[in-house]
């Protein structure tokens, strides 16, 4: 509650390739949320228009007795958060775009501004499996693999380098869209094994779609499907385990389409781990608890700090 009698809410915007989740937010937890579409096939102008159209609608929609204290939005792709740039967001063929301004300018608002797998960390830790935990990286295993590492409770984000574990590390094997060969990204993320199967079986896009009729396939004793899942696993375990050598966490999070497998993830994952570790103490490995909306939590606890408030 505010001096002026009203509570105090903000707004978070998490944006996507497809969608634009958004959501006001008030010290109880979400009072409203919203889906857009991003309509990032008409361009880059376009989806900047989205969203700050989404922003003005949810802002047109709060309901009486609420007064917005700023805005928080995240995005996928490179992410200069000190700056409140996007240096390249390929989903959205954003380059070098100075987002916070535009949605400050945009709103007379203070922005909280960053990147949606690191401010999804930062919700996970703050609201979900990591709370409690003194450090802690959150991986997201998608599309792509990426991670975010919060240490002492602040992301860890060096001009949105840190946590892109999901490239580089071979010199051979498939192209990556980043240039280099062999990644983990391109066999080991959700996209990759489906991908990595169908290229092995000849199997349709129809027919496999995702990861999870890899699994389906893998439990229901086809070879292929076991091989490739358990090399993508297996090299999941070696990224966690990079990661652990460097920093020893304590807690790592597992987030992302690919944590919907439950145990037949985590626990190979687990022993896989386990298997790289001799000195380190091994990390829990714990499935993210606020699914999909770990990125727009996120957005909300960067939107109360860049009003000043305690995150929540
Ligand atoms: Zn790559």
């Amino acid at each position: 509650m505010s001096a002026s009698g009203l509570r105090s809410a903000v707004v978070a915007l998490d944006v996507g390739g497809t969608d634009i989740k958004s959501a006001l937010i008030s010290a109880d937890g979400v009072v409203l949320q919203r889906l857009t579409p991003t309509r990032a096939a008409d361009g880059p102008e376009a989806s900047v228009a989205a969203v700050l159209a989404a922003v003005a609608d949810l802002r047109g929609e709060v309901p009486a007795g609420y007064e917005v204290l700023s805005v928080g939005v995240v995005v996928p792709g490179t992410v200069d958060e000190e700056d409140g740039l996007v240096i390249s967001a390929e989903n959205l063929d954003w380059v070098d775009l100075p987002l916070r301004r535009l949605v400050a300018d945009a709103t007379g608002l203070p922005v909280g501004f960053g990147h949606d797998v690191r401010a999804g960390g930062l919700a996970e830790w703050r609201l979900g499996a990591g709370r409690g935990a003194h450090d802690h990286a959150f991986v997201s295993i998608g599309t792509g693999i990426a991670a975010a590492i919060v240490l002492r409770g602040e992301p860890y984000v060096a001009h949105g380098y840190a946590g892109e574990i999901g490239h580089g590390g071979t010199t051979s094997g498939a192209v990556c869209p980043c240039g280099g060969r062999g990644c983990a990204e391109t066999f080991a993320s959700a996209a990759g094994i489906a991908r990595r199967y169908r290229e092995e079986t000849g199997a349709s896009l129809e027919e496999v779609p995702g990861s999870a009729e890899v699994l389906a396939r893998a439990k229901a004793g086809d070879a292929v499907a076991r091989v490739v899942w358990a090399r993508g696993v297996d090299r999941l375990g070696e990224l966690v385990a990079e990661m652990v050598r460097v920093l020893a966490l304590p807690v790592v999070v597992i987030g992302g389409g690919l944590v919907r497998a439950g145990a037949d993830l985590l626990d190979p994952l687990d022993v896989a781990v386990r298997a790289r570790l001799t000195i380190h103490p091994v990390p829990r490995i714990v499935p993210a608890r606020l699914g999909s909306a770990a990125g727009v939590r996120g957005a909300g606890i960067l939107a109360w700090a860049a009003a000043g408030r305690d995150p929540r």
